[in-house]
């Protein structure tokens, strides 16, 4: 573990936009919480990390991160459980995590315990703002991006390393529709399939557009070479359930290794589910469906949680997956995973980091 003795300035804001803001009805991701932590990286060393109000930054035009995606980040939640306590959902594997991208990206790590002390200071500072109910939450969005004016092509001298907050509720109201992707790909062997860098998303808007004006709203991601393996559900994980065995690709690269998929994986096995981790070739899932046998298929990840596929298209067929009533393991593990992250069940695990 990387450390530092270093303390975090804290500097409120003057005027808090809390009571301006309808929490009832937040969109994901448009509302922003009081405060932001920012720090910098100069000489090989992080410095000045502080907790000021969220402001606009001030950049120059020729910074690096702007023109070559020098750029990663991370998605995870605050809840607020049923006692009134707040807690964060494994927030060192999205610590860890964003490590793993920082390397690939050629960026600094980040002193995992200045981290998980920024999360915690902050979400401490924007409690207010996680709003009421079930389904809401404060998504943490920790982001570092190259700073150097210099348009040559490098690795930057300087980064900054940035979090802030979003109160947010339910992502997708709708089970989606989503199509098996054979021509576009998110990943390849060698790429960078597996960090959250920002230029995988940018890359997938356009074949994800092409399927919106389809008529479905994500796409099934298959493997480079020969599409034909089922990798990812637009950004998030996927799994099915194949007859009695729930079954997800497994990660070797290409797949961005989800938090929320690991922690289905592990619930699965403790209940002793039937599950398979291993390649999923869209011929079987084809096969499945037709014969009746694709009895769910959900996407995994912090956003959304869980979000079910209501249709997989592929080529000319059309596949309707069973009623949401019908998804008995998608549903079971979603309430499981609820009820650690809400306080109602025991945390077997050590998954909440408790902060306020
Ligand atoms: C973030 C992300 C996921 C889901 O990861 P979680 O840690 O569960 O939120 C899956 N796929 C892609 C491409 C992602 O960017």
């Amino acid at each position: 573990m990387i450390t530092t003795g270093q303390k975090i300035a804290i500097r409120p804001s003057d005027s808090s936009r809390l009571q301006a803001t309808d929490l009832e009805h937040v969109k994901f991701g448009r509302v922003f919480s009081d405060h932001m932590f920012v720090m910098d990286h100069a000489n090989g060393t992080w410095s000045d990390p502080r907790i000021v109000a969220f402001e606009n930054l001030s950049i120059s035009p020729a910074s690096a991160v702007l023109h070559y995606g020098q750029s990663i980040f991370e998605g995870l939640k605050a809840y607020r459980r049923n006692d009134g306590s707040v807690a964060i959902f494994r927030p060192q594997a999205n610590i860890a995590r964003m490590n793993r991208s920082a390397k690939r990206m050629c960026m600094p790590p980040i002193p995992e315990d200045l981290f998980m002390e920024a999360m915690a200071e902050l979400v401490t500072q924007d409690k207010g703002w996680i709003p009421d109910g079930d389904d809401a939450s404060l998504y943490i969005r920790p982001f570092l991006i190259a700073s150097d004016e210099y348009i040559g092509i490098r690795p930057s001298d300087t980064y900054r390393f940035m979090i802030f907050t979003c109160p947010v509720r339910g992502y997708y109201a709708e089970p989606v529709r989503v199509q098996i992707e054979q021509e576009y790909s998110r990943a390849f062997p060698g790429g960078t399939g597996d960090a959250k860098c920002a230029g995988n998303y940018a890359a997938a808007l356009y074949p994800a557009k092409l399927a919106q004006d389809r008529g479905v709203h994500q796409l099934l991601w298959t493997d480079a070479t020969e599409h034909k393996y089922i990798e990812e559900s637009g950004t998030m994980n996927i799994f099915f359930r194949i007859g009695d065995t729930l079954v997800t690709p497994e990660t070797g690269g290409t797949i961005l290794e989800g938090v929320t998929r690991d922690s289905i994986i592990q619930l699965a096995r403790r209940a002793k589910l039937p599950l398979e981790v291993r390649k999923v070739s869209v011929a079987e899932v084809v096969e499945a469906a037709r014969a009746g046998q694709l009895k769910e298929a959900f996407g995994a990840g912090t956003a959304a949680t869980i979000a079910h596929i209501a249709q997989i298209a592929f080529n000319d067929e059309l596949f309707e997956l069973p009623a949401l009533e019908e998804r008995i393991v998608a549903n079971r593990l979603g309430s499981e995973l609820d009820d650690i992250r809400r306080g109602r069940a025991v945390d077997t695990f050590g998954w909440m980091v408790p902060v306020a």
